[in-house]
């Protein structure tokens, strides 16, 4: 009978649990024993009138406890839901390991110091409140109550997946890695997986942004790419390029994300670290203004770039290296290799507004602009709304999760609240509106920082010499891929490509091995191309390096940006001015030119920077060194 009850119970997994043996014309048990000598009631009792009741608990100790109605005919036997007053939450990190890495490590915290589950309910949301609000940067009241009411409604963010992007790890890595933390950390979001080139271009075209308090794409930074230029072209770009807009890697490019995870005060990183690292700080909520580049391109069109423009070496490498995109990001150094053994200079003219001086004479600028300022300031209506393209091809995810609620007594489910990285509370801004950080502008590096004095190198020019026909590289094809921004400031300090150029600026003319103009610090994730740029720092970083210089100097250059310090090389090659503005004119007739790493029509160019028009999502400003 024992062995029978236990196996009920055993099936049985409801918190209440009802159990019935009855009796009747059965072998006597020593319960009809006992029912037999008791004295013969003055009523006569129904089959099913209690006899007694009562509430037991369990031998040992440990077990549940149990509810005993004895009827004439049976005895009940009811398991009791545990009275637990207890609440509960839970407080999720990402704790580096021995090597390195980084490991979700969850725990949870029973508030049980209190008689009532209300109390130690509200103890749990003190704690979850108050972790929530340092960790995002929101203000807490210095004596006041601490109650759920402090904290704004969970951001909502819109992913957008390239399923293709790197080796094509993208969605696994967002699936397993990305769509846990931020959900743990109580954001909610919805995504979107891109089916083609531009379509994360045309979605955000017809976006209802004021819905969403982030764009996050995941993949490399062409995808990032798209949808800044997306932004742009809608009548409402004005106010369309102020979305925040943020990136998780999982390309193969992820210079931004490296410029990112710097930002935030993290260790250089690649792959899943990398990814984590910047996962976080998309958690802790802060943005930044994000300078950005409006490039003309020879046919007059214009397009957006937030990353670089860059002609000879790099552009070669990165397009070049394509057909190596199962390697991910591994595809760049075997680039390198391959464009090393086949290195060329081209010839060109490169002219720039340098940093320092003031813009003094825009005029030749000016009629062109305002007349597009005034087409494009008018308060064009919002896009539809209702015709929200999301449905269409949402993901098969429920959208959008389901907030965490505190756990009810007896059903001790974990509250999901935070991520925490193991750094200090020391935060800037904030997912919760109430303003970024002050910003602190760096000085003005308007020359090389480094000394091209010291070393001495010899330049061997074995084939440096112009760009012959036989490059082996792709005919430069008016290019199909990158599609062009129509809308989007006027360019003030830009006369007509082709016209000349205003006093003030600087131009110079000769072979170079590679031009690259650079917005943020990274030109890859372990690519430090201009270690003291900011995300707003109104400048474009110059670098260039002129034709001599040997193979070994240039692999030192770039082994040397790993760590950013390659302008400490001496190379006498390399070249850098911090400008406002320039303009390349290519004098080869061919090659490949690139904006943000996707090749685009190749001729003169001209680009100004525009500060802080964009707006990234970058998680609080860094506190270096506090990293466990
Ligand atoms: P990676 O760093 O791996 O190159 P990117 O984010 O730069 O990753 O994306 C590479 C290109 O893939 C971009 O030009 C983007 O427009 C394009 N793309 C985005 N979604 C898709 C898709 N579903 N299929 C094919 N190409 C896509
Ligand atoms: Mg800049």
């Amino acid at each position: 009978m024992n062995g029978h009850l236990e196996a009920e119970e055993q099936q049985d997994q409801r918190p209440e649990q009802e159990l019935t043996w009855s009796w009747g014309h059965r072998p006597r048990s020593a319960l009809d024993r006992v029912k037999a000598m008791a004295p013969p009631p003055p009523l006569p009792l129904t089959p099913s009138t209690p006899l007694l009741h009562g509430e037991f608990g369990s031998y040992p100790a440990r077990g549940p406890r149990f509810a005993l109605t004895l009827t004439p005919q049976a005895l009940h036997i009811q398991r009791l839901r545990p009275s637990d007053s207890a609440a509960y939450f839970c407080i999720y990190t990402y704790p580096r390991g021995r090597r390195g890495g980084r490991r979700r490590a969850a725990r949870t915290f029973r508030a049980d110091g209190a008689a009532t589950y209300e109390e130690n309910r509200a103890e749990a949301q003190r704690w979850a409140t108050a972790l929530t609000c340092l960790l995002r940067g929101l203000p807490l009241p210095g004596d006041g109550e601490i109650t759920p009411d402090l904290l704004p409604r969970p951001p909502r963010l819109l992913l957008l997946v390239n399923p293709f992007g790197g080796r094509g790890l993208a969605w696994q890595w967002c699936k397993n890695h990305v769509l846990p933390m931020i959900s743990e950390a109580g954001l909610s979001f919805n995504l979107i997986q891109t089916e083609r080139h531009n379509h994360a271009r045309e979605l955000v075209q017809g976006l209802s942004l004021s819905e969403w308090d982030g764009i996050v794409t995941v993949s490399g930074d062409g995808l990032l790419y798209e949808v800044l230029n997306g932004l742009l072209e809608r009548p409402d770009w004005e106010e369309a390029v102020k979305t925040p807009v943020g990136i998780l890697p999982c390309g193969s490019g992820n210079a931004l994300a490296g410029a990112v995870n710097q930002h935030g005060g993290f260790e250089p990183a690649l792959g899943i670290d990398l990814l984590l690292n910047c996962s976080l700080l998309l958690c802790r909520g802060g943005s930044h203004p994000l300078d950005l580049l409006s490039v003309t391109l020879a046919s007059g069109s214009r397009c957006f770039s937030f990353l670089s423009v860059a002609w000879g070496f790099v552009s070669d490498v990165d397009i070049q290296s394509e057909r190596f995109r199962a390697l991910g990001s591994a595809r760049f150094t075997l680039g390198t290799v391959l464009g090393l053994a086949t290195l060329h200079t081209y010839r060109g003219r490169l002219s720039y507004l340098p940093a320092t001086v003031e813009p003094a004479s825009p005029a030749p600028a000016h009629g062109l602009p305002r007349a597009k300022s005034e087409l494009t300031l008018a308060p064009g209506p919002a896009p539809p709304v209702a015709h929200s393209p999301l449905h269409r091809s949402v993901s098969d995810l429920p959208l959008p999760l389901p907030q965490p609620a505190l756990t009810s007594p007896g059903s001790p489910e974990p509250l999901p609240i935070l991520s925490l990285n193991g750094g200090g509370p020391e935060l800037a801004g904030d997912w919760g509106g109430a303003g970024d950080a002050p910003l602190s502008p760096d000085p003005l590096l308007p020359s090389p920082p480094g000394s091209p004095k010291a070393a001495q190198l010899s330049p061997i020019t074995e084939g440096a010499s112009e760009m012959p026909a036989s490059s082996g590289l792709p005919p430069p094809t008016p290019d199909a891929r990158v599609a062009i921004s129509a809308g989007g400031p006027p360019d003030h300090l830009l006369p007509p490509l082709g016209a000349p150029l205003p006093p003030g600026w600087v131009t110079m003319e000769g072979d170079f091995v590679l031009i690259l103009a650079i917005s943020p610090s990274h030109l890859g994730a372990d690519l430090v191309a201009a270690p003291h740029a900011r995300f707003d720092d109104g400048l474009v970083h110059l670098c260039w390096v002129r034709g001599g210089i040997s193979r070994a100097a240039l692999l030192r250059l770039f082994l040397a940006m790993e760590r950013g310090s390659h302008f400490s090389l001496g190379c006498p090659q390399l070249g850098y001015a911090a400008a406002r503005a320039f303009r390349l004119e290519p004098l080869t007739p061919r090659g490949v030119l690139t904006v943000d790493g996707e090749q685009v029509e190749y001729g003169p160019l001209q680009a100004q920077v525009h500060p802080g028009l964009g707006t990234l999502l970058t998680g609080p400003s860094g506190c270096p060194g506090r990293e466990p």
